[in-house]
Order: structure tokens, then C-alpha cells, then sequence
């Protein structure tokens, strides 16, 4: 295989373990192939400052990144990234913020990456551009004549085809697509609205097996489910951080079931839907209600869009309200942090936990129920509540899957889950594990790059200009 390069919106130092998973699996393959990874600074600059690109050595790795102007940031990140993509991906069109000059921006730091990429670019290269963000970034680079294999992973979910038409410029956007010699999903789903998409609007027609063409161009796109990486999320389990992190919670609720939430603050993840759930079990079950407590533990993001500042007050009113209500002077149902934990000492609250509560709206993936599966202990496993609008419920199909739109029946689950006997909860938790132990990043990566690299052999010689 040639040098990879990894483009993305943001680079983490893939020597640093709190970079997670994704992090460490790219690495693995950047580090062998000595390879470059490249993306946007994290700084924003006075528009007249060089725009020049930094590197830096990760030993064999190579980060280069550009830094971005204010006016740049905000209509390409704040504006057309979070407030329209994120939003219309998420099946959120009422909190879509369709203002003309997102586009532009978006379009112009598009056309800035790839700038500054093409001019580092070897001609055995291999790219794999990331996540919503850089969607038009292959367009943008084959314009400049970029002849190298070019992939594209999705990281979120895809709508389905008529919620994509509410986006001014759709068309534009799933052509981009096309400059791609692979598109790569989280799920099946979102390959299909893909290829209905693509159908219906583009009057495609497959190829073959996992090819469209449409717009003159041919595009193999496919589903690749990212997975964690298992051993490494057991050896944070095992580390003393995490230990420590366990036996605190085990002595502190001693009398007492943990349930877990571990979210970024965000309007997807369902977190008020869930509270009512709470809610709703604590009023059904008066006999148990002091005999369990919720941590909900949301990081703060995104805070300068909008939605993000509704979504956080109404969180902390319903955390109120319940402990208000149902709080007695040596219990709180709910515990809320509005803070991030640090990775090294997760796996050690979810092993303290007997369930976890993974209930997004929609989800492309949701690596925090398997970081939960990973965490357990195999002969007194938790019980993983898992929304069935996750990409992850395609997979997890032993998780007790949840409508969370729906109050009661989430609130049911929750009972279900605190009083699964132990045979149950070992058979489903084996089970579980066996996918996420097969399924890992590793296999993601590899998945990817192998079907990459088929495209290169399949496509050589072709002149996309
Ligand atoms: P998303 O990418 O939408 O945030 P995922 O569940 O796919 O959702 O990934 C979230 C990652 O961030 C996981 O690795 C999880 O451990 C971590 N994470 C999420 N919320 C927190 C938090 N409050 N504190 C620490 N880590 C968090």
C-alpha cells in the first residue's frame, strides 16, 4: 500500500492515549506506511496572518495543519457544518439554519484544504477524507487535477432522500460524493437512503455490487460499521486510573444499582427523552426508587450554536424537577454533570454501572455503548439499553433496544434491565462482546483501506477530469 493520508477536520496526536480508538487505529496504519495526517489547527487567525501549513512529527507521522479566520470558522464550522449538515444528518430539519453564506464558507475552506494538501501529495498516495465537514474536499482536489485513489468515510448517519432535498444545494453536495473512488457509511440504513437517494434524484442505476453511476461518474460505496479498539479499551479498564475510579463508585453506592449516561451535550443524543424515561420508571416503580441512581455525565459542545444552550437548560430543568420531586435527604435519583470525564477513568464507571442508557434520537454509530460492553465484567455483566435509531443497534442486536420516543416502553426497559437475572445478562453480554470483539477499529480500518484499494486496481486509468 502507498503512504496514507488522512485528512479530517480535526487531528489528534496519535501518540497521545486520552485520542481514543479512531485515534489509535489510523495511527497504527499511518505508522506503517509513514504516512500524513492533515487537517485544521484547532486556531483561528486574524484573516491577514499566513495561512501557511504547520508540520509536525508524530514519530514516522507526519501532522500538517492550516489554521482558519474567524469569518472561515464561522460559516464553514459553526454555520454550514453544525447548523445544517449536522442538523438535516440528524433528522433535525426544524433546527436547520439554512443562511446563504454558509455555503460559501463551506465551500471556501474546502477549496483551501485542498490548496494546501495537493502541493504535499505523492502520486502513490492513498487519502481517506473524513466526516461531514470535508464532504466536497475530493471535488475540490480532483479540480486541481488530484489523480490519486481518494476515500470518504461518514462518520454521522444519512437522512433519507427527502429530508436531504431540504437542503438548498443537495444536488451539489451528493454529486461531491462522486469525485470519491469509495464512500463509506456507519449502517445499512444510510447506505440505502444513499442509494435511494441516488436513484431517485440522480437517476443513478448500480453498476454492480456496491457501484452507482450517476452524474457521468462511477462510486463504490458500502457499509463499514466503526467498531473500538477492544484491547486497548481492556488495558484502560485494567489501568489504575480506572480501578480507582470503580472502587470509589462501588463503596459510594454500596446499596445501590448504578445506571450510566455518558453523552456530549447534544440535541441527538436524546438526553431530555430520557429523563422522562427516568422519570416515568421512578413514578411506576415507587418500591425501587431508592434503590437506584442515574449518572448522567454530558461534556459540554458545540455551545455557540444555538440549539446546544436550549437543549442544556431544559436538561437541567428536568434534572431538577426529578430530584425535587422524588429526592429524599439521603438519595438523589439523578446525579447530572455537565462536564467531560477523563478517558483514563471511564472504563471504570461503566463497570460500576449495571446498566448503561445509550438512547439517542439518531446516531450514526455510538462508541459509548460498546466502550460500556468492553468495560464489564464478564461474570457480572451490566445490561446495555441501546436506542434502536443507533447505528450501533444493527449490530447489538442482544442490547435491549428501545424506542426512545417512547416514554413508557423506555421506562419498562430500564426495570427489565435492573432486574435481568444473571444468566441473562452473561448470555447477552457474551453475545455482544463476540460482535464488538470481531467488529473492532482494526477491522474498520482495514475493511476500508482493503476496499479502497480494490477500487485503485478496478479504476486505474480513469480520467476524472
Ligand atoms: P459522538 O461522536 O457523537 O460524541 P460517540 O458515542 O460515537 O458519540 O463517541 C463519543 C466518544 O466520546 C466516546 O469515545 C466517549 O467515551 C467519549 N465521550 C462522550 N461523552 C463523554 C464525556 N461526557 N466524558 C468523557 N468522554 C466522553
Amino acid at each position: 500500500m502507498g503512504r496514507l493520508v488522512v485528512v479530517s477536520n480535526r487531528i489528534a496526536d496519535p501518540r497521545q492515549t486520552a485520542a481514543g480508538g479512531l485515534a489509535v487505529a489510523l495511527a497504527e496504519v499511518l505508522n506503517s506506511t509513514g504516512g500524513m495526517w492533515f487537517g485544521w489547527s484547532g486556531k483561528i487567525v486574524d484573516a491577514t496572518e499566513s495561512d501557511d501549513v504547520v508540520f509536525k512529527r508524530a514519530g514516522p507521522v507526519t501532522l500538517a495543519t492550516v489554521d482558519l479566520s474567524q469569518v472561515d470558522h464561522d460559516a464553514f464550522y459553526l454555520g454550514y457544518s453544525n447548523g445544517v449538515l449536522w442538523p438535516v444528518f440528524h433528522y433535525r430539519l426544524d433546527l436547520a439554519d439554512f443562511d446563504a453564506g454558509y455555503i460559501t464558507g463551506y465551500r471556501r475552506v474546502n477549496q483551501l484544504f485542498a490548496r494546501k494538501l495537493l502541493p504535499l501529495l505523492r502520486p502513490d498516495d492513498i487519502l481517506w477524507v473524513h466526516d461531514y465537514h470535508l464532504i466536497p474536499l475530493a471535488a475540490e482536489l480532483r479540480a486541481l487535477g488530484c489523480r490519486q485513489r481518494i476515500g470518504f468515510f461518514l462518520h454521522i448517519p444519512l437522512p433519507p432522500p427527502l429530508m436531504l432535498a431540504a437542503i438548498p444545494g443537495h444536488d451539489w453536495l451528493i454529486r461531491a460524493l462522486f469525485a470519491y473512488d469509495l464512500v463509506g457509511f456507519q449502517s445499512k440504513a444510510d447506505l440505502d437512503h444513499f442509494a435511494r437517494y441516488v436513484e431517485t434524484e440522480a437517476h443513478a442505476q448500480p453498476v454492480d455490487d456496491g457501484r452507482w453511476r450517476a452524474f457521468g461518474r462511477t462510486v463504490q460505496a458500502g457499509a463499514f460499521p466503526i467498531g473500538i479498539d477492544v484491547q486497548e479499551f481492556n488495558e484502560l479498564a485494567r489501568a489504575p486510573e480506572a480501578v480507582e475510579m470503580y472502587e470509589r463508585m462501588r463503596m459510594e453506592y454500596s446499596r445501590r444499582k448504578l445506571l450510566v449516561g455518558v453523552d456530549r451535550l447534544d440535541y441527538s443524543k436524546g438526553l431530555p427523552q430520557r429523563m422522562r424515561a427516568f422519570r416515568e420508571f421512578l413514578t411506576k416503580n415507587p418500591d425501587l426508587r431508592s434503590s437506584a441512581t442515574l449518572i448522567q455525565i454530558a461534556s459540554p459542545s458545540r455551545e455557540n450554536v444555538g440549539a446546544y444552550t436550549e437543549i442544556l437548560h431544559e436538561l437541567e430543568s428536568l434534572c431538577g424537577s426529578i430530584n425535587g420531586n422524588f429526592g429524599e435527604l439521603d438519595w438523589m435519583p439523578v446525579r447530572y454533570i455537565h462536564r467531560t470525564v477523563a478517558r483514563a477513568r471511564l472504563p471504570g464507571l461503566y463497570r460500576a454501572s449495571r446498566v448503561a442508557l445509550v438512547t439517542p434520537l439518531r446516531d450514526g454509530m455510538n462508541l459509548v455503548a460498546k466502550e460500556f460492553l468492553a468495560a464489564q465484567n464478564e461474570e457480572d455483566p451490566g445490561v446495555l439499553v441501546l436506542s434502536r435509531f443507533a447505528g450501533a443497534a444493527e449490530q447489538l442486536r442482544e442490547a435491549l433496544l428501545v424506542n426512545p420516543y417512547d416514554t413508557e416502553g423506555t421506562a419498562a426497559a430500564i426495570l427489565l434491565a435492573l432486574q435481568m437475572p444473571l444468566e441473562e445478562r452473561r448470555n447477552r453480554h457474551r453475545a455482544l462482546m463476540e460482535t464488538i470483539r470481531r467488529y473492532d477499529v482494526h477491522w474498520w480500518c482495514d475493511g476500508f483501506l482493503v476496499a479502497l484499494e480494490r477500487t485503485m486496481a478496478e479504476e486505474k486509468g480513469t480520467s476524472w477530469l
